[in-house]
């Protein structure tokens, strides 16, 4: 499937207006719109791409291009999600959410319609404060403990966390849920 929009609310599996691509990129039997500035989310793990979206709050009416691919075949990952977001770029903070629902990804940045740098998400062995322990009486939930929330990494396929504070595992469902639901 292939969405592109502008200014359009990318509302779950819908775009309401198609861009006709002016310049595209082939990617198997599929053209894509080719961004000349922004940052392109690649190899994200199938059917995630829209959860990517929400974690970085685009609704498409910002009104700048979103590209959105799924389901692409690729020879890394099997089948892969692809985003592209003309004019932005990305924060850390959002670049360790992103490495939590889509741990495979890459991020191009794009200036002058070239790539000017490659990275790929890197998910570390602990995590802070990204996510909320689900454990309620956890001292990282306690408004008066200025305690922040550390995680270590105990799975990565599926992605699964230990609150080091009071040995709470967070599942990958959980940790989607709270980023897609802010
Ligand atoms: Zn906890």
């Amino acid at each position: 499937m292939v969405l592109s929009c502008n200014g359009a609310a990318v509302d779950q599996l819908y775009c309401r207006r198609v861009v006709q691509a002016l310049s595209s990129e082939k990617i198997g039997n599929i053209r894509i719109v080719k961004i000349n500035n922004g940052t392109v989310i690649d190899h994200i793990r199938a059917g995630h791409a829209l959860e990517v979206l929400q974690i970085l709050g685009i609704t498409g009416k910002e009104g700048s291009i979103v590209t959105l691919a799924m389901n692409i075949s690729s020879s890394r990952i099997g089948r892969k999600d692809i985003v592209k977001l003309e004019d932005r770029f990305l924060e850390t903070p959002e670049v360790a959410m992103i490495a939590l629902v889509a741990p495979e990804a890459t991020i191009n940045i794009i200036r002058d319609a070239k790539v000017v740098e490659k990275t790929r998400v890197e998910l570390p062995d602990t995590l802070t404060d990204i996510v909320v322990c689900p454990n309620t009486r956890c001292i990282t939930n306690k408004d008066r403990e200025p305690i922040t929330a550390k995680y270590q990494v105990i799975s990565r396929k599926p992605i699964r966390l230990k609150c080091l504070y009071c040995w709470t595992i967070v599942e990958e469902d959980e940790i989607i849920h709270q980023f897609t639901e802010r």
